[in-house]
């Protein structure tokens, strides 16, 4: 009995779908209302989440070392570095790469 060629089950994600939403995206200025109201939010209240750990705390407790030619972020838990944040008059540098996300509280 010859064999059957093989069928994708009716929910499997196709080539097709994939070209369908390839080209369907906006440029960054979509993101200008979003992050606008998140970047509005008091600081302190944010919370984060350490790539090196994976603790959770609120922005508050961060260890922050400003003696620096910037601000340095260390976990509270276990001193990795969270971020940096570096100013000069007209440009300022935050580099996140220390934390897996941030949570901005809403207010509703
Ligand atoms: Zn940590």
């Amino acid at each position: 009995m010859p064999q059957q060629p093989h069928q994708p089950p009716e929910d499997h994600y196709t080539g097709q779908y994939e070209y369908k939403y390839e080209y369907e995206y906006e440029d960054g200025n979509a993101l200008a209302g979003p992050l606008a109201e998140i970047l509005a939010v008091d600081p302190t209240t944010v919370l984060g989440r350490c790539t090196g750990c994976g603790s959770d705390w609120p922005l508050a407790r961060l260890h922050v070392y400003a003696h620096a030619p910037g601000y340095v972020g260390r976990c509270p838990d276990c001193d990795h570095v969270i971020l940096r944040l570096v100013r000069s008059p007209d440009k300022a540098w935050l580099d996140l790469r220390g934390t897996v996300a941030l949570t901005f509280p809403l207010g509703t």
